[in-house]
């Protein structure tokens, strides 16, 4: 007889089936048995989620789990413990490790961690370059025979045109996506942070937004070339939103990620200059989060990713010209999307939740992720207290802790995470 859990009198939000009701769900063995009112939860083991949300268990199109390379800062298995703990149930693992996941031997090593770990499903993304040094293409077609979906140079962008249009055209015929850091590093390069008045005033080199920009079109217009699948990563700034706009309605083949941090803090934040709102690309101004989050809302942008960018304590703590850029974000993504932007009404919850797991689901090429959830499908499945407030401080699940939330209150927390129909995390702990 298989496990039998119920998840009683849920708020079950459902972007697939359109299904936002009062619901309960029953999960036997692997998969959804039973959604509806009055299950029957005979032998099953019930959890009273009155109050809560149900919904698929969220998609992270871009994380760094920094192994093999930098096991001081993040592993596979803490990385997918953070994950778990933040209501993922999968997560997209950068290729910028050392060595680079650039042939099969790196993607079966990550994969065969996240298998041992057996938290998160980790999908690992594969370098588009050899070494991300931009040159030479990468085992690409090796890498998509066994199952990679999604090829990126992040950290970098691809800087030569040629190379990424020959890039889009090959990825074509795998039938996979390439995702771009778009930044063009002539224009970046020693950039601090966003150039505008607060880089002139703090006195720090800047990066205009139009070293994103100019990219993000060379970009669509290479993939209207060559009909590749490209996907814009961690979008800054409001002129990219326009041209992704302007592809979108011209049948390019193209989607589009946000992180959190973008879509809620400013330049003007770096102020302090803490380190933990160095990031890349950096946080922009008002004009530029206001259009992120309209693009965001009216599905120009398709996904919210993390960015999950954990650095060790001295590195992150060193003079601000020399840290590293990047914060974590696994374990405070969907908080942060609920309290600023769906409690605001910037966001209806259905929308976030399609944006945090069904559209990054399709973009992995994932169907065991994002729901629907319905019987016979596999469960998993995040269950979270959308009133429960909380403030951002260490221990993290994560082995950092270069947060850009640290010490702020946000609201929404995860009780349940379900992969697979097994409890990874259950009121809010990690089970063995
Ligand atoms: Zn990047």
């Amino acid at each position: 007889m298989p496990e039998r859990t119920a998840f009683i009198g849920a708020r079950v939000v459902d972007p697939v089936s359109g299904r936002d009701e009062v619901a309960d769900v029953l999960v036997e063995g692997s998969v959804v048995a039973d959604v509806g009112r009055d299950v029957s939860a005979a032998g099953a083991t019930r959890l009273d989620c009155h109050g809560l949300v149900l919904a698929p268990g969220l998609v992270d199109l871009h994380a760094h789990l920094r192994e093999p390379g930098r096991e001081d800062a993040e592993t596979v298995e803490t990385g997918s413990r953070a994950a778990a703990a933040g209501g993922f149930t999968a997560v997209a693992a950068m290729a910028n490790t050392d060595p680079v996941a650039d042939t099969p031997a790196v993607v079966e090593e990550v994969r065969s961690l996240a298998a041992r770990a057996g938290i998160c499903d980790v999908f690992p993304v594969g370098a588009i370059t050899r070494g991300l040094a931009g040159e030479e293409m990468a085992a690409i077609g090796e890498m998509a025979a066994i199952g990679v979906r999604l090829f990126s140079d992040d950290g970098h962008c691809v800087p030569a045109a040629r190379v990424l249009r020959n890039a889009l055209q090959y990825a074509k015929a795998f039938d996979v996506v390439i995702a771009e850091h778009c930044e063009d590093p002539s224009l970046a390069e020693g950039g601090q942070m966003h150039e505008g008045y607060h880089s002139y005033t703090l006195g720090l080199p800047g990066k205009p937004a139009e070293s994103e920009e100019i990219i993000v079109f060379r970009d669509l217009a290479l993939a209207r070339l060559t009909g590749g699948r490209l996907h814009l990563q961690h979008l800054s700034a409001g002129g990219s939103v326009e041209l992704l706009r302007w592809a979108k309605a011209a049948g390019v083949r193209v989607t589009a990620e946000v992180t959190p941090h973008h879509l809620v803090f400013l330049d003007e934040d770096l102020v302090t200059y803490d380190t933990n709102f160095k990031v890349n690309p950096p946080l922009r101004s008002p004009g530029d989060r206001e259009a992120l989050r309209a693009a965001l809302a009216d599905g120009t942008i398709d996904a919210i990713a993390t960015d999950h960018a954990p650095h060790a304590v001295e590195d992150k703590e060193a003079e601000f010209d020399q840290a590293p850029p990047g914060t974590i974000g696994l374990e405070t993504a969907l908080a942060a999307v609920l309290t600023h932007l769906v409690e605001p009404g910037l966001l209806s919850l259905s929308r976030a939740i399609e944006a945090l797991s069904t559209a990054p689901a399709r973009i992995l090429g994932s169907s065991e992720h994002g729901g629907p959830i319905e019987p016979g499908r596999p469960a998993n499945l995040v269950v979270f207290d959308p009133s429960a407030d909380w403030i951002v401080e260490p221990p993290f699940v994560s082995r950092s802790r270069n947060s850009a939330f640290l010490g702020r209150t946000l609201r929404g927390k995860v009780l349940h995470t379900v992969l697979r129909g097994r409890l990874v995390v259950a009121d809010g702990k990690a089970q063995r």
